[in-house]
């Protein structure tokens, strides 16, 4: 390597603070850029200036620690999920599966994770070839993502975009394409949609239930994805982490629309459906040669991982209905209780139709640079949240650049406090 070519990481390692650059301040991407700086700049962490941050996520978590706010920023929930899983992977343990597990999986959790799939929507994945056990959701979307993409292929997502999309989108060459979801219910507009297709779109990658905005796909939009993705011939990635967190309104995986299933690989992970998200125990499924495809990747990326948590999430997979229905209600009322404690505190919330996450504009307060207050709002009153600009590239950064995502998968008392906080908040600006 010539030496003009090193990276220079001197100064990311010597920034201790890893602040995440403003996004409307990003610059696009340099022909000499090393493929970590590609995904750096994917997910909006490499300034104009070269400096390197962490995600938001972290980053506001860092901060939440250190002010001691309550942190509604990165999505975790603060109680674990059933005993009787923790039991399981704890015996497991105990029990010696404590070795490498077969690169796809425990068989136990592959026939599980296919029941599931047929018990709640009708789809009967190949528990042999058909499914795949990956390191956490994030695992399935890049090797997905570097199996089927490369330098000069598009990837579509919708705008504003989970952090990973946009940092391997970037990692495997290919240029990532955005179609902006629009307030006040965050959906695309269908022209917009069919406009991002192009002879070179390879995938386009779907989030429903959608983080951050908590839209819950309706079935035209979806099935407008599917009939664009069979005209121009293009694999449909479906992230449905939070397929069972979802508030009065169902969850429609797009691989169950008429057109969609030959060409539909779909994600799912334990983390938000159970509450466990440090076991990263995620999936994929779909069609055998597609999966395979992305079997071959994974292979390298991991091999496999969590041999004594698959036993323990094959069993969360087969418990009753009302397991998964008592889940969603119970984050449905919490949903609710931080709702009207921002409402109450003056900004303009949008509804949530799922996830762990609520978008607010914060305009309302006087307030239109989101990225700023989201810095200054652990100091000023004491909770973390994240702002929506930095899911976003430079365009939907500026559209989106009063808007603020707040968790809500934390304990009732815990909302309480945070919306009592908020609520000083337009006294201290
Ligand atoms: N996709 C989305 C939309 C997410 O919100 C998350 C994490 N919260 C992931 C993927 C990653 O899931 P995992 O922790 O299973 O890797
Ligand atoms: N998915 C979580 C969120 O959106 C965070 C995951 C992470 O920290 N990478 O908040």
């Amino acid at each position: 390597m010539q030496p003009a070519d090193t990276p220079d990481l001197t100064r990311a390692s010597q920034q201790d603070a890893h602040q995440h650059p403003d996004p409307a301040a990003q610059t696009p991407p340099e022909s000499r850029d090393e493929p970590w700086q590609h995904a750096a700049r994917g997910a909006n962490l490499l300034g104009g200036d070269g400096t390197l941050a962490v995600t938001i996520f972290e980053e506001m978590t860092t901060l939440a620690l250190s002010t001691g706010a309550i942190n509604l920023g990165q999505g975790f929930p603060d109680q674990d999920g059933p005993q009787v899983m923790k039991d399981a992977a704890q015996a497991a343990i105990n029990d010696g599966a404590n070795q490498y597990a077969p690169g796809k999986g425990l068989p136990v959790l592959r026939q599980a994770i296919a029941a599931h799939q047929e018990r709640f929507y009708g789809l009967t994945p190949d528990p042999e070839e058909g499914v795949i056990v990956t390191t956490g959701a994030t695992e399935a979307i890049a090797a997905a993502l570097l199996a089927f993409t490369g330098p000069g292929d598009e990837v579509i997502t919708f705008e504003p975009f989970y952090d990973s999309y946009g940092a391997m989108i970037s990692l495997t060459g290919a240029t990532h394409v955005t179609v902006p979801l629009l307030v006040p219910d965050f959906l695309p507009d269908l022209g917009a949609l069919a406009a991002a297709f192009t002879d070179r779109t390879k995938i386009i990658l779907v989030n429903n239930p959608h983080n951050p905005t908590g839209t819950v796909f309706p079935r035209h939009i979806l099935a407008e994805v599917v009939r664009l993705a069979e005209l121009h011939d293009v694999v449909i990635l479906t992230d449905e982490v939070y397929e069972h967190l979802t508030f009065g309104v169902p969850h429609i995986p797009v691989a169950t629309l008429p057109g969609a299933l030959d060409r539909t690989l779909t994600i799912s992970s334990a983390g938000k459906t159970f509450s466990f998200t440090g076991w990263k125990i995620g999936w994929l499924s779909g069609p055998p040669a597609l999966v395979a495809a992305v079997r071959t990747v994974k292979q390298f990326t991991t091999y496999s991982s969590g041999t004594p948590f698959q036993g323990a999430v094959a069993l969360g997979l087969g418990l009753p209905d009302e397991f998964f229905t008592r889940a969603a209600n119970t984050l449905a009322a919490k949903k609710d209780i931080l709702g009207a404690g921002l409402k109450a505190a003056g900004f303009d919330v949008f509804d949530s139709q799922g996830t762990y996450f609520i978008t607010v504009d914060t305009a309302p307060l006087g307030i239109d640079d989101a990225v700023t207050l989201a810095r200054r709002l652990p100091q000023l009153v004491g909770v973390a949240a994240v702002p929506i600009p930095v899911f976003c590239h430079p365009e939907g950064a500026e559209r989106t650049r009063s808007l603020l995502r707040f968790a809500f998968c934390k304990k009732v008392d815990l909302l309480k406090e945070a919306a009592h906080r908020l609520a000083t908040l337009k006294d201290k600006l």
